[in-house]
């Protein structure tokens, strides 16, 4: 057994938040093949510019070149100890490539209603510079409370002072899009890791300060 997490869920239902915040906490690393995505597009790289298009248009990136990133970010040393990985896999060929890469000792099945997850991504707003998410929706229904998480200054990140941006693909007619790539190519995953018996749901009902005690405890008790 290990700290060598998988966090699975639709785009907005908080992973990337959770991840953030869980992983400092573990002193383990997180993993998003979207982040790397993201800073090779900002770069001008050859494979920013391969992957761009397919981004803006909310489809998935396709396997080889995925598998490719993701093995060579786990070779790096600050993931030995562990990881979360953050949106990976997404298709049953990335999660079989991953077996044969590690071990992964529990994935956690995170999950919201559609109509909120369109709500959350449509008022995410993300630091330019450093990444960090913000979020203007104040959701309260269906037994769900999630206050907005506004920055202290507007369009400023409170971390770093750096521009806040809405993510090009967090436009509503590209959310559709990405929901309907994680209904048909990410979601049979679910029964995937199900079967393993190293599956865990997770229903957020508030906010990250108050669901990330929760995830971290839920970490502890299956990793390690
Ligand atoms: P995310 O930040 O996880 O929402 O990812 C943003 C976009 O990057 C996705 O909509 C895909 O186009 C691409 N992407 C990220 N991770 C993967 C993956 N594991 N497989 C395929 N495409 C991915």
């Amino acid at each position: 057994m290990g700290l060598r997490f998988v966090f699975l869920g639709p785009p907005g239902v908080g992973k990337g938040t959770y991840a953030s915040r869980a992983g400092p906490i573990l002193g383990i690393p997180q993993i998003s093949t979207g982040d790397i995505f993201r800073a090779e597009v900002k770069s001008g790289s050859e494979l920013g510019n391969k992957v761009k298009g397919i981004m803006e248009a909310g489809g998935l990136v396709p396997d080889e070149i995925v598998i490719d990133v993701l093995k060579k970010r786990l070779e790096q040393d600050d993931a030995k100890k562990g990881f979360i990985l953050d949106g990976f896999p997404r298709t049953i060929p990335q999660a079989e490539a991953l077996d044969k890469i590690t071990t992964i000792d529990m994935v956690l099945n995170i999950d919201l209603p559609e109509d909120i997850l369109i709500e959350k991504i449509s008022a995410r707003r993300v630091c330019k510079n450093c990444g960090e998410i913000y979020n203007v929706a104040d959701i309260n229904r269906e037994g769900i409370h999630m206050p907005a998480m506004p920055p202290k200054v507007e369009g400023k990140c409170d971390k770093c002072g750096g521009e806040l941006y809405q993510r090009p693909d967090d436009k509503v007619e590209v959310i559709k899009e990405r929901l309907v790539a994680y209904n048909k190519q990410t979601a049979p995953l679910i029964d995937y890791y199900r079967k393993r018996g190293i599956l865990v749901d997770f229903k957020p009902t508030a906010g990250p300060d108050e669901m990330v005690p929760k995830i971290v405890e839920l970490l502890k008790k299956h990793g390690s």
